[in-house]
């Protein structure tokens, strides 16, 4: 089942195996477990019901045949004129029997239904928990290599197709299972002749049915991985709408997004096509042992010596239709569970995905890391969906606490993964990071982001209060003073002020009604609240207004030279080099030179060129 499971790019697809249809029902019954009380309570009921509808057609063959015999006797004259009471008697004893059973039968079922809902209801809601929280511990590289709108599909309609078996199909397997077996047995008892001859058509009908099933369940799981590939692309299309519309590609993704659904479309036909023909074919088979057993069942009722009375008859119709409406039914229920066995497959692989890098894994780092002097020991890195593409190679460098460090070099060399690994993005292929002599692995990652602030180029705001982003993280003891003091340091309370609601205005979704500039300051108010140990920054290089700017570039400068933590940042502006204690200059994913400003400069080399290049450069500015 390729591209159904989660893939992982080099490494090969990741808990891919298929789960069979025994395993589903075995991961099914254990996600079931929690909700064993009310569930075993639904199946009694289940089981009741079906009990009380298997003995009704008895009460109907026994009601018909007391008019039989009532009308004999109470006819004038009749030779068994004495029993006519008797048989009335009769006759109103079982019509009562079979009102009580019927409001009974109502009853018992409107209890299992509401018992069968909730049960689903509740499982449905562990699932999609269950699922998200997986999706939110895996580790950056898995989302490197899957697509939002597939993600989505299977917390969503694939959790809801998965559970939907068990207040559907798994009540109507049973009952029917029940139904079936009462039916067939109930019908040899009634008469063994007529069931030879009606089940001559039973098996052509079973099999039938069957092999459709199994046809198309395959059909239904490739018709759904074209839903999540549509789903992707809708996905894609709607978050990065503002490029579409620039580029006028409108076209062009409602060409992809129709040519997926097409394809599941025309399987959909297919589908249905041979369905119908198989509906076709079972009840032309059906209705042909109904005209067989009434015309042969007559004729015997006909004669006054025959072993079958006209009740016996209604009777074993009544039970045959029950049989073979039961066959009907559990070859739709089949269907159902193997469309549900494709779901939960790609529920459950997501819910089994492990991430390699645990985010609850590790020991506290305020337990076992006393200082903070952060270590590169000859790390190499590729990401794993381009492994071919080294980026970081024998890389050695260290940060020690409490001092301002920079990285330095041409765009693509390597800075930004560098911080991606210090924020446990990914770990290195090779070598070892340290913190405090302590191999990064075996610390806790979440303790570690505790502590850490990180202030990117894509600032990520969510859809919320501008207090509420500025919070994000933080301590919930945080009071409002702490936030509005941390706005003012990142140059951003002025403008907080200016907006009509001030603090409690709402950003949109990530954060899109602010300018760039202004996203940055609250992302740096946000990252001066946590009072970090080690602060991650990438200077934006990204074009502001001369006016944004300056004022980005004070916040920012209040955050670096503040001497309260130590700094790694990816440097693009000098003034923040120059001053730097280290700088180190990455080049092509190594370490060319290092040292401070002057020693640097001394060296005439690499550095000195990029010093000279930015010079240049801001002079070519100034004569513009
Ligand atoms: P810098 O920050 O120095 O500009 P980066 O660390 O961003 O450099 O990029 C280094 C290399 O890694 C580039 O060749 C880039 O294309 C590649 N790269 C960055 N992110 C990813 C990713 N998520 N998957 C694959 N390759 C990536």
């Amino acid at each position: 089942s390729t591209g159904e499971g989660i893939m992982r790019s080099d490494r090969g697809p990741k808990n891919l195996e298929q789960i069979s249809m025994g395993g589903y029902m075995m991961r099914g019954f254990r996600l079931l477990a929690p909700e064993m009380p009310l569930f075993a309570v639904a199946i009694l009921l289940l089981l009741g019901n079906s009990a009380v509808r298997l003995v009704l057609p008895n009460f109907q063959g026994a009601i018909l045949d007391g008019v039989g015999k009532a009308r004999h006797s109470c006819a004038p004259h009749a030779p068994d004129a004495s029993q006519c009471d008797e048989h009335k008697q009769e006759f109103y004893h079982n019509v009562m029997l079979y009102f009580v059973f019927a409001v009974a039968t109502g009853l018992i079922s409107a209890l299992r239904q509401w018992f069968f809902t909730i049960v689903a209801r509740r499982i449905v809601l562990h699932i999609r928990e269950r699922a998200f929280a997986s999706v939110v511990t895996q580790d950056i590289a898995f989302f490197d290599g899957m697509k939002v709108g597939d993600l989505q599909q299977r917390l969503t309609s694939d959790v809801q197709r998965m559970a939907s078996p068990i207040f559907s199909a798994l009540p109507t397997m049973l009952s029917n299972l029940v139904l079936l077996f009462g039916g067939l047995v109930m019908c040899f008892v009634t008469s063994w002749r007529l069931s030879m001859l009606a089940f001559t058509t039973v098996l052509p009908i079973m099999h039938i049915t069957q092999t459709y099933a199994q046809w198309s369940g395959k059909m239904n799981r490739e018709i759904f991985q074209d839903f999540a590939d549509g789903n992707a692309i809708s996905n894609e299309t709607i978050s990065n709408v503002r490029t579409v519309r620039a580029v006028s590609a409108e076209d062009h993704e409602l060409e992809r997004y129709g040519a997926t659904l097409a394809k599941a479309l025309s399987k959909g036909v297919k589908d249905a096509t041979i369905g119908s023909l198989s509906t076709l074919l079972s009840s032309w088979l059906d209705q042909g042992a109904g005209v067989l057993i009434l015309w042969y069942g007559g004729s015997i009722a006909m004669h006054p010596d025959g072993n079958i009375s006209v009740g016996d008859l209604i009777k074993y119709q009544l039970y045959y239709n029950m049989m073979t409406t039961s066959i009907q039914q559990l070859t739709g229920v089949l269907n159902q569970f193997t469309r549900a066995a494709g779901a939960a497959e790609r529920v459950l692989s997501l819910m089994d995905c492990k991430p390699d890098i645990d985010p609850f894994a590790g020991a506290p780092v305020d337990v076992v890391v006393r200082k903070w002097d952060l270590k590169f020991e000859h790390v190499s890195f590729y990401y794993q969906m381009r492994p071919k593409n080294i980026v970081l190679r024998d890389l050695s460098f260290e940060v020690n606490e409490g001092t301002v460090c920079a990285l330095v070099g041409k765009s693509g060399g390597g800075k930004s993964t560098i911080i991606h690994l210090i924020l446990r993005y990914y770990d290195p292929i090779d070598g070892r990071i340290t913190l405090g002599g302590v191999d990064f692995t075996q610390i806790n990652p979440r303790s570690v982001h505790q502590r850490l602030g990180v202030v990117s180029q894509e600032t990520q705001l969510f859809n919320a209060t501008i207090e509420e982003n500025i919070k994000y993280g933080a301590p919930s003891s945080v009071t409002h003073e702490e936030v509005e003091a941390a706005a003012e340091a990142a140059q951003a309370l002025k403008f907080i002020n200016g907006f009509e609601d001030g603090f409690a205005t709402k950003v949109g979704e990530r954060g899109q009604r602010l300018s760039g500039g202004q996203k940055q300051r609250i992302a740096i108010a946000r990252c001066l609240l946590r009072k970090p140990r080690l602060l991650l920054l990438d200077e934006a290089t990204s074009a502001l207004d001369t006016e944004s700017e300056s004022q980005v570039q004070k916040a920012l400068d209040s955050l670096i030279w503040s001497g309260q933590h130590t700094v790694l940042l990816v440097a693009h502006r000098l003034s923040t080099v120059v001053n730097s204690n280290q700088i180190y200059v990455i080049d092509k994913g190594t370490m060319v030179e290092q040292g401070n400003h002057t020693q640097l400069l001394e060296r005439r080399g690499v550095y000195c060129a990029l010093v000279e290049h930015q010079l240049q450069q801001q002079r070519e500015q100034i004569n513009e």
